[in-house]
């Protein structure tokens, strides 16, 4: 099974035909795709201008599109080489981390739906490095109220996800599935619909 590098060495090389790199660059997403395969390529389609069935696409787009992917993978793949070495610190003194970080660190690994989106036609428009250092700043400052990504407020529980973890919260705004870890227990809480008791506001 070829690699993501030889990949995009194929999505590079002007003497393959045009096809095959569009196919190429799409293989490189079984290797590491932020948003999951469907939804990352759709995101890399509409950013950078070419159809799946576009016939005179000009091949530049892809490099383009494949810049962008190799941008943003080399920024996870340092959160992970970071996260490895913090873990085995933290190991060796003893410390746990929460469950619900580890869950989906287990499930992300490699990088694949870090930021996944549910449905493939919503998701972030930002450039995915952008969107992954939001993210990794969210799960490197602890849980938060709102969407990591967009900032969005309105984070709903969705129990029937088409991917692992299957039910959880995603951001109604950007469509991202919001890892746990970033959200404090009142902001789960409000997702799932469930009424707090509010403290009275002192007006
Ligand atoms: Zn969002």
């Amino acid at each position: 099974m070829a690699g993501f590098r030889s990949l995009a060495r194929q999505v590079r090389d002007p003497g393959c035909d045009t096809a095959l790199r569009r196919y190429s660059l799409r293989k490189c997403l079984e290797r590491f795709a932020p948003y999951g395969h469907r939804a990352t390529w759709h995101h890399l389609c509409r950013r950078h201008r070419f159809g799946p069935e576009d016939r005179e696409l000009d091949p530049r787009r892809l490099v383009a599109a494949l810049e962008e992917l190799e941008e943003a993978r080399a920024v996870w793949l340092a959160y992970e080489k970071e996260f490895a070495a913090r873990r085995r610190r933290e190991k060796h003194e003893g410390l746990r981390r929460p469950g619900a970080l580890d869950d989906w660190h287990r499930r992300t690994w490699g990088g694949n739906g870090v930021a996944r989106c549910d449905d493939p036609a919503l998701h972030p428009s930002e450039p995915l490095a952008v969107v992954l250092r939001r993210l990794i700043a969210a799960l490197e400052s602890g849980p938060g109220e709102r969407c990591p990504v967009c900032s969005g407020p309105r984070i709903e529980w969705r129990p029937d996800l088409e991917n692992e973890p299957w039910f959880g919260p995603v951001c109604g705004d950007c469509g991202v599935v919001v890892p746990r870890a970033v959200l404090t227990s009142g902001a789960l809480a409000r997702a799932r619909g469930e009424a707090f008791p509010r403290l009275a506001s002192v007006a």
